[in-house]
């Protein structure tokens, strides 16, 4: 018996605890006050505060556009969340900020804001898909209680897609295999990750993608983790896994490198927000 794995990272929902309660489970609160998650691509439009952030509060601190009312997300703190998409080309008040939401382009979001954006973009885009049914094209409902929607006339019920994908370190003793894409920051390694495949476990997944990517083989592959990723939809699911033989090649259609690295002499790595980040900080080393 293992201990149970938790992993403490942003854009898991359980990083809010108990201050989060999703809007599929209660009524829809009356009248629009509360929390506002303002999206705006992959920003949030945030109140600065004690040098952070916070979410506005209050009354919607922007003038409500023609479309859709505000998404009731959840309750968040004893209030009610609300989602807004706000167009691109949309100015922020003085007293608001615009920030990214994403890690790589160096985020300063506390991690549960991050968690709140992220379910917040995940809602809106899930939204923007999910309007007509996918088989027959009749507009959708959301079925009651859940986030999922059904189609009145073929009665196809369909709910958020979520896309899992695999994501690896292959150690061998002292030293661990990482990757780099064309275009990164300079020095800058990560892991090899891909989707999982039709009629594919994520072992199997794990083991195919090491083998196109980077050409060696590995055994035992051991979960450690997994972490919700809204860019758009993706689910990660992470692994670490031994080297078993073989030599290096690298797809170069997906890859830009890809070289084995002693755990004294690290590059630069992923974000500290990544499960990435996560399994080089606490697995790397044998
Ligand atoms: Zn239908």
């Amino acid at each position: 018996m293992t201990t149970p794995l938790t992993v403490h990272l942003p854009f898991n929902r359980e990083i809010l605890g108990a201050a989060f309660t999703p809007a599929k489970r209660g009524d829809k609160p009356a009248g629009e006050r509360g929390h506002w998650i303002l999206v705006q691509e992959q920003n949030l439009i945030v109140a600065p505060a004690d040098g952070g952030f916070r979410l506005p509060h209050g009354e919607c601190p922007l003038p409500l556009l023609d479309g859709p009312p505000p998404f009731w997300l959840g309750t968040y703190r004893d209030e009610p969340c609300w989602v807004v998409p706000v167009a691109a080309d949309a100015g922020v008040p003085a007293h608001l900020a615009r920030e990214t939401v994403v890690p790589m382009r160096g985020t300063r979001l506390p991690d549960e804001l991050l968690s709140l954006g992220g379910m917040a973009m995940q809602a809106l885009w899930w939204e923007s898909t999910s309007g007509h049914c996918p088989r027959c094209g009749e507009p959708t409902s959301r079925i009651e209680g859940e986030w999922g929607k059904k189609c009145p006339r073929c009665t196809y019920e369909h709910y958020p897609h979520l896309h899992p994908a695999t994501i690896v370190l292959v150690r061998d003793g002292d030293r661990v295999l990482l990757t780099r894409k064309a275009g990164w920051a300079p020095n800058r390694y990560a892991l090899v990750a891909g989707f999982v495949d039709n009629g594919e476990s994520l072992e199997a997944c794990v083991a195919r993608e090491i083998k196109e990517e980077v050409g060696v083989d590995v055994k035992d592959i051991t979960y450690v983790g997994s972490q919700n990723w809204p860019f758009p939809s993706q689910l990660m699911i992470g692994f670490v896994a031994a080297y078993a033989g073989g030599d290096l090649i690298i797809d170069r259609d997906e890859l830009e490198d890809a070289r084995w690295f002693d755990v004294d002499s690290l590059p630069a790595g992923p974000s500290r927000h990544s499960i990435a980040g996560y399994i080089i900080e606490n697995y790397a080393r044998p």
